[in-house]
């Protein structure tokens, strides 16, 4: 029962009503007995952060405000100061701790694929806080080389030298041109485009996979991701972004209340 002692957190972005946060992270505070309520708030590029963040117990950010929430943090973990990005804070005490759970929770769901890394090549599309979170987890699997396209090409590099990663990543325009060019040894490709992004990738040709190949897409909200079907008839391990999904969550939830909810191997139904 909801009462005056109800811990509230809750999901801040723009759109949210896609979301299915709101159905894993209450099924969870209810799995553990714990008095708190999740509930998504269409919160628009302009809206301030500062009252929501004073009033709520915890929240989740997504687009467009990863990026403006920094500033307003006491405390951001390396995972933010290297993005740049936070996607999760917890009040605590009155202070705002800040951590980005992409990172880690991309990092999770690409080690269930099981693919070899060690030394491999990746290639991610896109640069946004989805692609950097990507970059930075893959440069934790001893990945030799990463290729990344995306449509400004001088965002991509900033984000790269920003993270420290320009030795070990190349930027390329988000063309079929550069794509085919950088795909062929590929172990791991990365779909970290958004909604729009995915329209220019649905063109790019996907050639057989190399043994044992990975193609993950993160846009778990999109019925039909690009190329993700063909890429599964070209002999890819596919997954989709319900399995990153779930792991930011997990991560998040853990930062929320200090308990580690139960994964299920399958994504969520709703
Ligand atoms: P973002 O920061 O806004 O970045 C968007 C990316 O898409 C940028 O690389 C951008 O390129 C590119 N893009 C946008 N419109 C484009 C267009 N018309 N043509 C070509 N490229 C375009 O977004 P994000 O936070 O990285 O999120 C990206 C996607 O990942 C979203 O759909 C989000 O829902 C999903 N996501 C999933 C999870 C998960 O847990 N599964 C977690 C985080 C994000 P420019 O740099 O040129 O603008």
């Amino acid at each position: 029962m909801i009462t005056g002692h109800t811990a509230v957190f809750a999901l801040i972005g723009s759109p949210v009503a896609h979301s299915l946060s709101p159905a894993m992270q209450n099924r969870w505070f209810a799995e553990h007995g714990i008095d708190a309520v999740y509930v998504a708030l269409e919160v628009p590029p302009d809206g301030a952060l500062a009252p929501l963040l004073g009033a709520l117990d915890g929240v989740n950010l997504t687009i467009p405000h990863k990026l403006a929430v920094v500033p307003l943090l006491d405390d951001a973990g390396p995972d933010v100061l290297a993005t740049g990005a936070a996607n999760a804070v917890v009040r605590r005490e009155g202070r705002l701790i800040g951590r980005n759970t992409d990172v880690d929770g991309f990092g999770r769901a690409v080690d269930e694929l099981a693919l070899d890394l060690d030394g491999a090549h990746a290639v991610v599309l896109g640069a946004g806080g989805a692609g950097r979170a990507v970059m930075l987890a893959l440069a934790r699997r001893r990945i030799r080389r990463v290729s990344v396209l995306n449509r400004t090409v001088p965002k991509a590099l900033e984000a790269v030298a920003a993270m420290g990663l320009a030795e070990t990543v190349d930027v390329h325009p988000l063309t079929a041109q550069a794509f085919g060019e950088v795909c062929g040894d590929a172990s791991l490709i990365v779909n970290a485009t958004s909604g729009a992004g995915c329209d220019a990738i649905r063109g790019f040709e996907v050639v057989a996979a190399p043994t044992g190949a990975g193609w993950v897409d993160l846009n778990y909200w999109m019925a039909d991701p690009p190329c993700l079907e063909r890429a599964r008839a070209a002999g890819y391990r596919v997954q989709t972004g319900h399995r990153m999904l779930l792991h930011q969550g997990a991560i998040a939830f853990e930062l929320f209340t200090g308990s580690s909810p139960t994964v299920l191997p399958d994504a969520p139904s709703q």
